[in-house]
């Protein structure tokens, strides 16, 4: 890895990291089950809140099964935000049913009003949408009490995507990933906030729920001396090895979110210029700063985030533009959508700044310079 280069959000990896993997290859535990996995969920478990965490081999496992478990089949309708990763919508397909894209609100979350006015409208068209995922944005909590709300009063099931948002809470306090969706995801892909290089994690407090993604996660071997087989199964559980190597992450997860929430705040400070906004933390909850997000007012700005990005890029500095409207996307072309033109804005108007806790001030400043001297231009 370039040295000299700002990163969005680097993996890194401590001395104790780098001990815990020793260890766990010591143990002999070179496989998808092991000692470490148990204690690695038992970790997040506690963290989030929840009884139950299944280690996967990815956030995007965790979304297919968790979908699977909640009873999603062919031709089912899923609403899906728009302004999200590909992996939400994708995790969908892979069941056969049908995501249905809807837009945000100005805090980048699904949009409860849009998100009523289409469960209504589905029903009324007779395809009553079976669940909804709602995201957490960069880090930021999605509504979810009045998502999960309204969920409720059109029956849909709610499984939470917080692949983004380990380790950010609601205003009472409880982490989002445990917070009233029948199952939440966590990803431990290469740049997140704990990242095993690549994982995932399916909380819930609903057993069976946990014990049937367990089970179709490992094959759906059935509990006798051979291999046995009554439905179709997966490999998609985590290694012993990189769960040894998340537990040791997952130890500094709250001190990484007060570093990214300062990076943020930083930003904040040496952003003050007009048109420019540093993304704050919704009323409803606190962010774990994974990426921070800044919007450039089109108006005072026009087309600004896209020759930021390449400026930055010739200055050593890796930015990234929020995620392109999944309704924008050719490979979903044809997903039904309920639009009111936020999560476009968003593309539009919006970048992702370097956001390690690990950045220096002197690399926050000479970020902030090139933006300001390219807002200038
Ligand atoms: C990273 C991410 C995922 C997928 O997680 P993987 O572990 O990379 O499979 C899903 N949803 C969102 C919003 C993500 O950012």
């Amino acid at each position: 890895m370039d040295v000299s280069r700002i990163l969005l959000s680097p993996p890194k990896a401590s001395r104790q990291d780098v001990q815990a993997v020793v260890e766990a290859l010591q143990s002999g535990w070179i496989a998808p089950a092991g000692p470490h996995i148990a204690l690695f969920e038992d970790a997040i478990s506690r963290t989030v809140g929840t009884e139950h965490a299944v280690a996967l081999s990815s956030g995007t496992a965790a979304l297919h099964l968790g979908l699977k478990a909640l009873g999603i089949q062919e031709d089912d309708v899923v609403i899906v935000p728009t302004a999200t990763f590909a992996a939400t919508a994708f995790a969908v397909t892979y069941l056969g049913a049908t995501p249905v894209l809807v837009d945000v609100d100005s805090t980048w979350s699904l949009d409860p009003a849009l998100l009523e006015e289409t469960a209504r409208d589905l029903q009324r068209r007779g395809t009553p949408a079976k669940a909804v995922i709602p995201v957490d944005l960069f880090g930021s909590p999605a509504n979810h009490d009045e998502l999960n709300s309204i969920a409720r009063r059109f029956d849909m099931k709610t499984l939470a995507d917080c692949a983004e948002s380990l380790g950010a809470t609601l205003q009472t306090g409880a982490p989002v990933a445990g917070s009233g969706a029948h199952a939440s995801v966590l990803s431990f892909n290469g740049n997140k906030i704990v990242s095993t290089s690549g994982g995932g994690m399916l909380v819930t407090n609903d057993k069976d729920l946990a014990e049937k993604v367990r089970f179709w996660a490992t094959q759906s071997r059935e509990p006798v001396h051979w291999y046995e087989h009554r439905e179709i199964g997966y490999n998609y559980r985590l290694s012993n090895v990189l769960a040894a190597l998340g537990f040791s992450q997952l130890q500094r997860l709250e001190e990484e979110v007060q570093l990214r929430r300062s990076v943020r705040d930083r930003y904040r400070e040496l952003l003050d210029v007009p048109g420019v906004t540093v993304q704050v933390d919704p009323p409803w909850g606190t962010s774990n700063a994974w990426l921070t997000l800044v919007t450039l007012d089109a108006g005072v700005h026009p087309q600004a985030n896209q020759r930021l990005i390449f400026e930055l890029e010739r200055c050593g500095i890796e930015a990234r533009l929020p995620w392109k409207p999944l309704h924008l996307q050719p490979v979903f072309a044809s997903a039904p959508r309920y639009l009111n033109g936020a999560a476009e804005r968003l593309f539009k108007e919006g970048i992702c700044l370097p956001s390690a806790g690990s950045l220096s001030d002197r690399e926050l400043v000479s970020v902030c310079g090139v933006v300001r001297q390219v807002l200038r231009s």
